[in-house]
């Protein structure tokens, strides 16, 4: 088991306050919150629990951060992000151990994935927040108006994020909003708030503005729906379940708060009967155990063509039983635990419904599952129907769910027999069904011959229950900008 580092030990050990006005200052309540290491069921420290009165201090100083941010050289914003970005990158490890210890992930899926993604977010928003222009435009009844667009940012936003990729889903709000001149209150998950408390330290020492960002700890009640209902935020960005994402959508409407929402998802795998059956193998089997399965895009639903169904059901069984569970901090675990208490209740919950509503369960049932801590054995289930909670409700853990089809528009009504729509997989080596599958499924992202890949350009984000707003990208930018029209009288 790797060590945990001085730096990272003496980071927990800190008394961690709320990060308001560029200061890290005490809630004005006393609440605090209990934070876990999934590993060993231990508590490794405690966070302040915000309340209403916090939310309406970060919020008035995001509020008063707003025009000296906005009146600075996009250069010099730019320069910021790319500086915290850079910042990141050279604290990768602490970065990396704190999200493990915190969330469970491995260090190595950390360091693989979470690190060089919302580093390279950073600085990617950091080129286009010098890249934001308005158009002129010729009127088409008459030429003696000058008419030009001005993109500006919204103002304050309220970003509120889940638990899965605790500092990169800060990146993915952090980028985008200030790249584009917002100021920001960010609200990290209760389960995981340690990245983004280490973060705000580091965005001191960067040297951003205070209360350009403000870094609040609470639950969702108590912190989440009084961010989500506040008339002084204009935008709300969420990520996390739908049921929450509606109850967000309720409480932004008394201000009419501008929206992005990124929900849950039951996304399918398409595996026809020509596919690189070791390529489709691998790639199915990440698409759905990847981060212990608490994935939005995990390809949970597997469709396999009749043809090889057995075939390969037996080879991604067999992949599955190659998992080694263990701590995260341990190079030779390949699978964590999963988060929290609750969601290891949940996740078993849901696979004792698959066996109850008739499901098999085909990878090995009696592998051995650490006792500590909050692990859950990775799990395979054939024979399930279209009506079962396993196939119908996300389960956010590592469950496969393993159909068969026996022609491509039956592959592709399974694939869309689901309220979600975020991502989807095709693996096929029949290039005409690719484009066929691609534009009949109701999904954001199709991936083809591959899963799960992400990358700051390419954008992201779901259909149907899914959601709405994309992220990453240029498409990003949009949802944190309004577009001003002027109309300029020449006569
Ligand atoms: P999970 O149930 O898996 O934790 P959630 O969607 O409930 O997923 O949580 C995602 C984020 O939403 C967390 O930061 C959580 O605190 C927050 N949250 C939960 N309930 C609410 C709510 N009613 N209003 C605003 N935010 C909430």
């Amino acid at each position: 088991m790797a060590p945990v580092m001085d730096s990272v030990a003496s980071f927990i050990s800190r008394e961690h306050q709320l990060f308001i006005g560029g200061e890290f200052v005490p809630s004005k309540g006393t609440s605090r919150l209990d934070v876990y290491n999934p590993a060993d069921d231990t508590v490794l420290t405690t966070v302040a629990a915000a309340g209403a009165e916090d939310i309406d201090a970060a919020v008035a100083a995001a509020r008063a951060a707003l025009p000296e941010w906005r009146a600075l050289p996009a250069a010099r914003r730019a320069e910021l992000l790319w500086n915290l970005g850079t910042r990141i990158t050279e604290l990768a490890d602490e970065f990396a151990q704190i999200d493990t210890l915190n969330n469970g992930k491995t260090t190595a899926d950390a360091m693989a994935v979470d690190i060089p993604l919302v580093t390279g977010l950073l600085k990617y928003y950091a080129g286009w927040a010098t890249k934001l222009e308005g158009r002129t435009i010729t009127p088409m009844g008459g030429s003696n108006f000058h008419v030009y667009t001005r993109r500006e940012p919204i103002g304050v936003v309220g970003a509120i994020i889940p638990w899965n990729f605790p500092l990169l889903m800060c990146g993915y709000k952090l980028g985008p909003a200030l790249a584009t001149g917002n100021t920001i209150v960010l609200k990290p998950a209760e389960q995981t708030p340690l990245s983004a408390l280490r973060l705000a330290e580091i965005i001191r020492e960067v040297g951003f503005p205070d209360g350009v960002i403000n870094i609040v700890t609470g639950d969702g009640p108590g912190a989440g729906a009084p961010l989500a209902a506040h008339h002084g935020v204009d935008k709300i960005t969420f990520t996390g379940e739908t049921t929450t994402g509606q109850k967000i959508i309720d409480a932004a409407k008394g201000n009419m708060k501008k929206m992005s929402l990124e929900l849950g998802g039951k996304s399918p795998s398409l595996v026809f009967a020509d596919a690189d059956l070791d390529a489709a193998v691998e790639g199915t089997f990440g698409a759905v155990y990847f981060n212990q399965g608490q994935c939005c895009i995990a390809g949970a639903r597997v469709f396999v063509h009749d043809d090889i169904y057995d075939e390969f059901t037996q080879r991604l069984v067999d992949r599955v039983s190659q998992i080694r569970l263990g701590p995260g901090l341990d190079p030779d675990s390949t699978m964590g635990p999963l988060v929290s208490r609750e969601q290891q209740t949940r996740v078993r919950g849901f696979i004792d419904s698959g066996v109850e509503q008739g499901a098999t369960i085909v990878s090995d049932a009696q592998s051995p599952v650490p006792e500590q801590g909050y692990f859950v054995r990775p799990t395979v289930f054939t024979g399930a129907t279209a009506d079962m909670r396993i196939m119908r409700e996300e389960i956010f853990g590592p469950v496969a769910v393993v159909g068969k089809f026996s022609d491509e528009e039956q592959a592709i009504a399974a694939a869309n027999d689901t309220a979600f729509g975020l991502c989807s997989g095709v693996w096929t080596r029949d290039s005409a069904r690719v484009h066929r599958v691609a534009a009949g499924i109701e999904a954001g992202t199709v991936y083809v011959n591959t899963y799960g890949m992400f990358d700051p350009a390419v954008p992201y984000g779901g259909f149907k229950m899914s959601g709405f707003g994309k992220e990453l990208g240029e498409e990003s930018l949009d949802s944190y900008l309004q577009t001003k029209t002027v109309w300029v009288n020449l006569d």
